[in-house]
């Protein structure tokens, strides 16, 4: 079967090379996924999940959004920040994300600030959702 050669990058780090079957990436419209021999596409990311499948294997990280450039075999992710589950900080993302509803919550709030709020809650339930996918893993072994 073919495969893909995968490369996500983010602002200081790759974050991953590898030959994969399939990957699924969050955009504004929802999550697409990318088999090899895709049609050219360059699409924005939205904060979300990167589901890569490596044969049986399944490596899921948190997105903060960015870019990727899709080629038939190849795809190249320009994240703003990507992360593996046990890089991510619990503690911060639970504080990030009661910080972003908190303020989300404020009376006369300015659209600029609600705006700013809302793109961080997305950031913190990203990581949370891959800390808690992690978990729920282990729980199953
Ligand atoms: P915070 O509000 O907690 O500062 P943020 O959503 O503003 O986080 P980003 O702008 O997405 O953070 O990322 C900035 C840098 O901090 C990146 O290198 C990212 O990997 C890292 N980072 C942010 N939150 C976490 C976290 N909860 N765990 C691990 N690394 C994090």
């Amino acid at each position: 079967m073919s495969k893909l050669i995968l490369e996500i990058i983010s602002l200081d780090k790759q974050v991953f090379n590898d030959e994969v079957d399939s990957v699924v990436l969050p955009t504004e419209e929802g999550e697409i996924g990318i088999l090899p021999k895709h049609i050219h596409l360059v699409t924005s990311l939205a904060p979300g999940e990167i589901k890569i499948r490596q044969g049986n294997e399944e490596t899921v990280l948190a997105c903060s959004g960015g870019f990727a450039q899709i080629n038939p075999d190849k795809a190249i992710v320009l994240a703003d920040a990507a992360e593996h589950a046990e890089e991510i900080d619990e503690q911060r993302a639970e504080e990030a994300m009661k910080k972003a509803r908190e303020t989300m919550a404020k009376k006369d709030i300015k659209k600029e600030e609600y705006a700013a709020a809302a793109a961080d809650l997305r950031r913190s339930l990203a990581r949370l959702k891959v800390v808690k996918k992690r978990k729920s893993k282990r729980a199953y072994r």
